[in-house]
């Protein structure tokens, strides 16, 4: 019912209201609460296996959630609500709601066989069904943005990883996202490519893109991140700015946390 998909709040980015996710018998992500406003730029840390790529999945509906309410720019993400129930949407309903939502991965996943410009251009050819002039146009310019046109035409074999995850951000940004999510984009590079691609991030959270970050990269949390959160268990533990969170941690777990990271 229209009523009910609609009830988040519309100046609102992202809303989480008790999201729960469980495989098996492990829950994952347990009573989630979270709004992101638009504009805001939010650093995810915690220890492996907290759940922070199962909530940044479940942001897009790559994964299901089991509990809990996810709204998208005000509408409700994945599930329709009718006498109480809910049931599951169709790919076409839930692609709509979460059009505006780009993501980015530790592992690029480009087309080995396409170029680089080729990999930025299919979705919007095939999604967004454009003609190659269109598409060609706003691929080169994505491209552009993330310092690469003049490697349009090379095969990701023959870039380095750091231009790869580059790529994979210009592809991102080719749909024209208004929110934008990374789970570790750094994480798989060799330490001299990390710099080059959180300086394109650090050049959209300055355009005012609205960024979820899960990262190890403290240094990048604390310069660009509006909000820390700290997620250990499936929980939000511990949210605030930055210089707050880092050098007063009020959790123990939190404060064990960033010693290991010193
Ligand atoms: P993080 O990104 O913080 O390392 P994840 O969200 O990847 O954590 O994983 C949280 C927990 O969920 C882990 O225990 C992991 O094994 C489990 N998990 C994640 N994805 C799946 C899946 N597709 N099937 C079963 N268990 C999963
Ligand atoms: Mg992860």
């Amino acid at each position: 019912m229209s009523v009910l998909r609609d009830i988040g709040a519309r100046d609102a980015a992202i809303q989480l209201r008790g999201v729960g996710k469980t495989f098996g018998s492990n829950t994952v992500l347990k009573g989630v609460d979270l709004d992101i406003e638009r504009s805001e730029r939010v650093c995810v840390i915690g220890p492996s296996g907290s759940g922070k790529s199962t909530l940044l999945r479940c942001m897009v509906f790559l994964e299901t959630y089991d509990e809990g309410e996810i709204y998208v720019e005000g509408r409700l993400l994945g599930y329709s609500i009718s006498d109480g129930t809910r049931k599951k949407d169709s790919e076409v309903q839930t692609a709509n709601v979460r059009r505006n939502v780009g993501m980015v991965f530790q592992q690029f996943n480009l087309w080995p066989h396409m170029t680089a410009l080729g990999n930025v251009i299919a979705a919007l050819r095939i999604v967004k069904g454009m003609t190659r002039a269109e598409a060609e146009k706003i691929g080169r310019e994505a491209l552009e943005t993330v310092g690469l046109a003049h490697k349009a035409d090379a095969y990701p074999d023959r870039l380095s990883g750091g231009q790869q995850q580059r790529v994979a951000i210009a592809r991102a940004l080719a749909m024209n996202p208004s929110i934008l999510l990374f789970d570790e984009p750094t994480s798989a590079l060799d330490p001299e490519l990390v710099g080059e691609v959180l300086e394109v991030m650090r050049q959209l959270a300055s355009q005012g893109m609205t960024m979820v970050v899960v990262t190890h990269e403290m240094g990048f949390a604390a310069e660009v991140a509006d909000r820390v959160i700290f997620m250990d268990g499936g929980s939000i533990v511990e949210a605030g700015p930055p210089q707050r969170l880092f050098s007063k941690p009020e959790s123990p777990r939190l404060a064990q946390f960033l010693d290991t990271w010193k």
